[in-house]
């Protein structure tokens, strides 16, 4: 990690040895040095960055102390942060500029973290891979001629690259989890409702969730804790128990813990490299006291065409509100206003975007509601109850985040579907809104692999003491791709 963790930095700008607005800078520096090839950045705002760093920099010189003042955060560009364009990765957002703050953003704000650029994404963070982005893809720092995952491409590249310490990515089936296993970084996927969704733009309401994104538990704990918290903006945020444990987050004493591995998740697809690295990271927690369970998630199968119904069918309606009027481009139309509705989402949004337009608006109509998109919800009942079912014998699951590693650019983009199939193992925790992590567990063929670890719901603070626990232990977080700046 060229600028150390967020831990480095919170004990340096706490001690005085290093100013925020120096990291400001040397951030911008670095980004001005890499991104030409990475493209993970979309949007910067030096100067209001840097006015932010200067304050951040003047509380802390008035003794003041949060888990994040003064660390440089990069936002997913479909968060809203008042003043610079929210481009959600589409055309059809051309020229708009965000109006207020997300929650999530402000609360970083207020903390005094400080936001350092909007970073690239899979159009409306629909896709897998970084490829669905309107302005091109980002690319992985351990081989640009692979993809970084996705879709929290830009922000997960923007911490493997060392822009930033901190990031902050939506995961609504796996867009933080899977771009984390791809580059080698640590990121959460909360409980759903933990992390307010007001000000984030909404992809599939019932899945969304912010996740933190960095090299560390321990990092990803300190945007965390400033973050979590019930949102009277967002009628299904919740309050998080144990959250004061984040600030100063501890290792979970392993002695006893029963981990359980999902059968359905060990099967035949798993590439040999990533299922030897899981087995190593299995032994560290054993070594460490753990106690590994073989469990059964039998509805783990349906979780693909589950979501993939659910999540279009919900994007059919959240898009329907680019339409011309109220937001960003607008293609006039002799024809008048139908035409001109027409002609914008024609040009405005990407092929994966109408697909899933097409598919969701296919799923809600008359006739085919209760064929498809009641009985996707009957399947994610099901999936639910699996976990549910599961956590009544074990403490945590774990598992892959991907059965392979990061793919080389263009591998999937021709088959929609076997798109789909990278999230097989990310999208069942999204459907049941438990919380879970991608955490680094080694390399395979020199690519980074992510093991992922789930908790009951709520149980976050836990997931992360036991992460912490385990990169106590172990290294794999440290490991950094060759960069020549
Ligand atoms: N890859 C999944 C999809 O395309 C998940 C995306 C996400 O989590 N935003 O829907």
């Amino acid at each position: 990690m060229a600028v150390g963790t967020a831990m480095d930095e919170r004990r340096n700008l706490d001690a005085g040895t290093q100013s925020c607005e120096a990291l400001v800078r040397a951030a911008f520096d670095r980004i001005r040095a890499l991104d030409g090839e990475l493209h993970a950045v979309l949007a910067m705002d030096e100067a209001r960055s840097l006015d932010l760093a200067r304050q951040a920099d003047a509380r802390l010189r008035a003794g003041e102390r949060t888990p994040v003042l003064g660390l440089p955060v990069v936002l997913k560009d479909n968060f809203n942060w008042s003043g610079l364009p929210v481009t959600c990765g589409s055309r059809v957002l051309d020229g708009y500029v965000a109006p207020y703050d997300a929650t999530v953003v402000s609360r970083l704000i207020q903390a005094g973290a400080v936001p350092l650029a909007k970073a690239n994404l899979d159009e409306f963070a629909m896709g897998s891979s970084g490829e669905y982005s309107a302005f091109g893809p980002a690319r992985n720092p351990w081989d640009p001629s692979r993809v970084p995952g996705g879709s929290s491409s830009g922000s997960v590249v923007s911490v493997a690259a060392g822009y930033a310490s901190l990031a902050l990515g939506s995961d609504t089936g796996g867009s933080v989890r899977l771009p984390a296993s791809f580059c080698g970084v640590t990121a959460l996927r909360p409980t759903y409702g933990v992390l307010s969704r007001y000000g984030l733009t909404a992809m599939a309401s019932s899945l969304d969730q912010p996740g933190p994104i960095a090299a560390t538990a321990e990092d990803l704990a300190l945007a965390f804790s400033v973050m979590v918290g019930a949102d009277p903006r967002d009628s299904t945020s919740v309050d998080l128990p144990g959250s004061e444990r984040l600030a100063s987050l501890r290792s979970a004493d392993l002695r006893g813990l029963r981990i359980g591995l999902p059968r359905e998740y060990f099967g035949e697809g798993l590439e040999p490299g990533v299922r030897s690295s899981l087995e190593a990271a299995l032994r560290v927690f054993e070594e460490q006291g753990a106690r590994l369970v073989e469990v059964d998630l039998p509805h783990t199968r349906y979780a693909i065409d589950a979501y993939y119904l659910l999540c279009t069918s919900e994007v059919s309606s959240n898009l329907s509100r680019f339409d011309g009027v109220r937001y960003g481009l607008r293609v006039p139309d002799a024809g008048g206003f139908p035409g001109m509705v027409a002609g914008t989402r024609d040009r405005g949004f990407g092929p994966e975007v109408k697909r899933r337009i097409l598919l969701g608006t296919f799923c809600l109509s008359k006739g085919y509601y209760d064929a498809f998109y009641v009985k996707a919800l009957k399947a994610r009942a099901l999936i639910a109850a699996d976990f549910d079912r599961a956590f009544a014998e074990v403490d945590v699951l774990a598992g892959p985040v991907s059965p392979g590693v990061a793919f080389p650019f263009g591998t999937k983009t021709g088959d929609p579907l076997a798109m789909y199939l990278a999230d097989a193992f990310t999208v069942p925790t999204a459907l049941a809104g438990v919380p879970c992590l991608s955490v680094p567990a080694g390399l395979s063929e020199g690519l980074p692999v992510g093991i992922q670890l789930i908790g009951p719901a709520l149980s976050d603070v836990r997931l992360l003491e036991v992460a912490h626990a385990f990169q106590s232990a172990t290294a794999h977080h440290l490991a950094t791709p060759t960069l020549s700046a």
